[in-house]
């Protein structure tokens, strides 16, 4: 080790990154008592941090006990719809179940900017050193070992027995350590998002909701033009989180803006009469891993670990990436703990995080949807043509016309077999069946 490695401040963990990841690994840690720095680009925690806003309890519970007491959350989520849009209609399935309004609840909407900040608030409680407005620029190495990292700052080397990079879906750490190559256009969705400012009532009218109930609804098909992605609406306290996204790839190939998605999306005529009234507060575009398992690199190398995003650790099937965040955060400190218990630093002995991970809901949920995304990418039918075929079934079945129910059904179904064969779409959903299952 260099002279000024020798004189320079050393921690025992060095986390890069105050998303969710980054901050409950610190906390974690902090708890045992080590000496913990955690460097955030951010004016402050959450400033750049871009999320939906579903954040889910028992994850979030496991590192932070009953935060719900005093984090500042937006709504209780107690309903979940699902809509199927095509340009002039919306098929809708739901579910809400009054259980989810009683503690310990199930869900919560947040607004990052401000739960992030509160989350590091309890980081710092618990004894770690947070360094906002700080870039880290690369991992510093003494030979294959990661020993510190150097960022932009003067004088801004700062070491540390291990580093936990948890600095989000581009991460510079887990890519310049070797661990992962730079992100794939089919392996990222592009998504923006605006809080849309309404009054209480008016939310609470318009989603049917009391108090501070609130509800989720995700959009499919036209929501992302028929690209693979999804759209969304979360009701805040006195705002929508609304928002929409497409896999890189897609926007590319049709020269597609997410903004013009997000626009697209807000005029649909099932859209446009929630938002309506509403002044737009904040404009955020982020990226979202969607390479499930086959993006998931290995996890830890000599004195480094890679957590939530920055090892693409996303369910997109069930829109989660916050909890997964959190959980991989704690079992990294977990593997940080024994490691210093060992006096090893070793890949091998950081290695028990990969097996924490591989034993966990994350690794199982992300090898059941593992051909989800691609197959999906491969068949474009199930974002435009069954959702149209869906909703005209419906609209025929809804219209009285003096034609008898049997007729219109025999209608459907000649419909859907002139645009697709049976054969074709039998195995459509045969492969979409196994793709989730
Ligand atoms: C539009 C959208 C909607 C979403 N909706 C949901 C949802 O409803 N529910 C859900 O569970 N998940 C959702 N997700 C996913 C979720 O936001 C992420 O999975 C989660 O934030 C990952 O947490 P993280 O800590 O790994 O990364 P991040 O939250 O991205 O945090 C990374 C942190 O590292 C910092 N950083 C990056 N590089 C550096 C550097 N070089 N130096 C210093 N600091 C650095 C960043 O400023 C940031 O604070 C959504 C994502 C998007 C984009």
């Amino acid at each position: 080790m260099s002279q000024t490695a020798q004189s320079a401040e050393k921690f025992d963990t060095i986390v890069v990154g105050a998303g969710p990841a980054g901050l409950s690994a610190a906390y974690t840690l902090a708890k045992a008592g080590l000496k913990v720095a955690v460097v955030e680009r951010g004016d402050f925690p959450g400033s750049k941090n871009v999320m939906g806003g579903v954040l889910y309890r028992q994850p979030t519970e496991e590192v932070f006990p009953e935060f719900w007491r005093t984090a500042p959350l937006e709504r209780v989520l107690i309903e979940q719809g699902a809509w199927v849009l095509t340009e002039k209609a919306a098929f809708k399935f739901g579910h809400r179940h009054q259980a989810f309004n009683e503690e310990p609840y199930n869900a919560f909407t947040v607004l990052r900017a401000r739960f992030d900040k509160w989350s590091a608030q309890q980081v710092r409680d618990a004894g770690a050193l947070i360094i906002p407005e700080t870039v880290v620029e690369s991992p510093i190495m003494d030979g294959e070992k990661v020993i510190g990292v150097r960022t932009g700052r003067p004088d801004g080397d700062l070491y540390a027995d291990v580093v936990i990079a948890a600095d989000g879906v581009n991460s510079l750490l887990a890519q310049a350590a070797g661990l992962r190559p730079e992100i794939d256009p089919d392996q990222v969705a592009v998504a923006v998002k605006e809080v849309i400012a309404l009054p209480r009532e008016v939310i609470e009218s318009r989603f049917n909701l009391t108090g501070d109930q609130g509800a989720a609804i995700e959009m499919y098909a036209d929501a992302s033009w028929g690209m693979v992605g999804t759209g969304f609406i979360y009701t805040n306290k006195e705002s929508l989180s609304v928002g929409c996204g497409a896999l890189l790839s897609q926007l590319i190939e049709r020269g597609v803006t997410p903004n013009d998605l997000l626009e697209h999306m807000k005029a649909h005529p099932a859209v446009a009469p929630l938002l309506e009234g509403g002044e737009t507060r904040e404009y955020l575009a982020h990226l979202i891993p969607e390479g499930g398992l086959r993006g998931m690199p290995r996890l830890s190398t000599h004195g480094m670990l890679v957590v939530g995003d920055a090892a693409m650790l996303v369910n997109s099937m069930h829109r989660e990436g916050s909890n997964l965040a959190i959980i991989s955060g704690k079992f990294a400190a977990q593997a940080v703990l024994r490691a210093r218990e060992w006096g090893d630093y070793s890949a091998e002995s950081l290695n028990y995080y990969d097996q924490l991970v591989r034993d966990s809901f994350i690794y199982k949920d992300l090898y059941k949807y593992r051909n989800m995304s691609r197959f999906f990418e491969r068949h474009p039918e199930f974002f435009a043509l069954y959702p149209d075929l869906l909703n005209e079934a419906a609209r025929e079945m809804l219209t009285v016309d003096g034609k008898s129910k049997r007729s219109k059904q025999r209608a459907i179904f000649w419909d859907a077999l002139r645009k697709r064969s049976l054969v074709r779409m039998a195995l459509d959903f045969y492969g979409a069946w196994r793709s989730v299952a």
